[in-house]
């Protein structure tokens, strides 16, 4: 669970319920409540030092909910419940996304949200899919706001609506006892030791990301799990392969769903490689452009992936483990 050093709550904020209990959970603990609509904190502009401060910050807000962002390839759109995470990935895409605004925002007005979400399922006649981890970890804030609970509660009513997130993160009890009728799907993103120990701070370890997915299934929700990003570094095939091994004991020998995997390798932009060193001065990613090939995205601008050669032989190193321990039915996508 996420306790941050100080919280921000736009003054509307407290008319709302989350608000509330946000604020009387917090309110005689050692951590700093501002009531001001405006985020500020010591920084003296100094990149590492406002990721620093802006990662131990909750910031409560309300949301003016109007057009939801498409999400695709993973959903139709995402679902703009809380943004931002309390992890310190080293690679996080939301270090480029976020920029200057690293803090963790929760918007108490999820009526309004589901509400409009509501709107765009019955606007089309097949199954409407949201995502609620587009712009964060959404399960360390989980346990005092009860965002999940409440939008997992609403999709179990929506014939025509489906809900997913992923998380790294182990907060996951509140969530057991839903009647979630199946239509949430909780991934989890899973890395080898190596690469969790190296890049991804604050994150939990891979075996208590294994306890909270256990939990997840034996609850009986859809799930599946993300490795990503995948780093091709000296031993790799070894790692990753004894990683597929511990997640495949896991499942429970009763689980009715299909496990479902996602494979990402690692990639990035220069845009992103200059943020990054920003705020991470020593990293160790590697991100050198002689030693990856250009590629334009979808989104037209381009990113440093593995070559040809690397990727393929990664395809298949994935695709061969994963369908000897699971199927190839498993596999969303390897890229
Ligand atoms: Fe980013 Fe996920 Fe790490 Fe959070 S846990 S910092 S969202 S990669």
């Amino acid at each position: 669970m996420f306790i941050p050093k100080r919280i921000f709550f736009e003054k509307k904020a407290l008319e709302y319920e989350i608000g509330q209990r946000v604020y009387d959970k917090f309110k005689d603990k050692d951590i700093e409540l501002i009531i001001d609509n405006k985020v500020h904190f010591p920084s003296n502009d100094n990149p590492v030092e406002k990721y620093k401060e802006g990662k131990q910050t909750l910031v409560v807000g309300v949301k003016r909910v109007s057009k939801f962002e498409t999400c695709k390839p993973s959903a139709d759109y995402q679902l703009p419940l809380i943004s931002g995470c309390t992890g310190r990935c080293e690679y996080c895409y939301l270090n480029t996304k976020l920029g200057d605004k690293p803090y963790t925002k929760v918007f108490v007005n999820v009526d309004d949200i589901l509400n409009n979400a509501k709107k765009y399922i019955s606007k089309n006649d097949n199954i409407t899919v949201f995502e609620g981890a587009a712009t964060s970890d959404p399960i360390p804030v989980e346990p005092y706001t009860n965002i999940l609970e409440k939008t997992i509660n609403f999709f179990a009513k929506e014939k025509n609506g489906l809900f997913r997130f992923v998380t790294k993160y182990t907060d996951v009890d509140t969530l057991l006892n839903l009647n979630h009728n199946n239509h949430t799907t909780i991934r989890f993103s899973m890395n080898t030791d190596k690469i969790i120990s190296e890049y991804e701070h604050s994150t939990p370890s891979m075996s208590r990301r294994i306890e909270a997915s256990q939990k997840i299934m034996n609850a009986g929700y859809p799930s599946g799990f993300i490795i990503a990003p995948v780093f091709l570094y000296d031993g790799w095939k070894k790692d990753y392969s004894e990683l597929i091994d511990k997640l495949s004991t896991l499942v429970p020998k009763d689980y009715k769903h299909d496990i479902l995997f996602e494979v990402i390798s690692h990639r990035y932009t220069i845009t992103a490689k200059n943020i990054i060193l920003n705020i991470f001065p020593n990293t160790t990613l590697p991100m050198n452009e002689d030693e990856r090939k250009f590629k334009y995205g979808q989104f037209g601008y381009g990113k440093y992936v593995y070559t040809k050669e690397q990727l393929s032989d990664m395809k298949d190193f994935f695709t061969q483990k994963i369908s000897s321990l699971f199927s190839k039915e498993n596999i969303v996508y390897i890229i």
